[in-house]
């Protein structure tokens, strides 16, 4: 994939990484999926983390997607992020605000340098 870089113009379509890590945070049955997934379908990016992690923000490119029903916070599952000998090295979390997708963050649980959001082959949906 193209590396993201907080100097970019924004907004923009999602890359098809950040689909990707998107479309597995909104699999399965939970709290709100389905107003999520619609909401998935029209988000795009309006801001980026310029350290690295490249967690971003999204914004509705349509006003009049339905709303999940919840409180604001982190939505009801998240990714673990897992090297391949198994070590656990950090989450993804999906926040919403208002009934709506706002930001998804990267964060690890040591001081790694990052460059850009990890693999596809390191995520796995656990609830939260
Ligand atoms: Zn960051």
């Amino acid at each position: 994939m193209e590396h993201s870089s907080a100097s970019e113009a924004l907004p923009r379509p999602l890359t098809p990484h950040e689909r990707a890590i998107l479309d597995q945070l909104l699999g399965g049955d939970f709290p709100g999926a389905a107003e999520f997934r619609v909401q998935a379908e029209h988000v795009r990016v309006v801001a980026m983390c310029g350290c690295g992690c490249d967690s971003y923000d999204v914004g509705l490119t349509d006003p009049d997607v339905p709303r999940a029903d919840l409180p604001n916070g982190p939505i009801a599952q998240e990714l673990a992020v897992t090297e391949p000998d198994g070590t656990y090295y950090g989450s993804i979390i999906l926040l919403a605000h208002d009934g709506v997708l706002s930001c998804l963050d990267f964060h690890t649980w040591d001081d790694r340098p990052l460059s850009g959001l990890p693999p596809m082959e390191h995520l796995s949906v656990v609830p939260r």
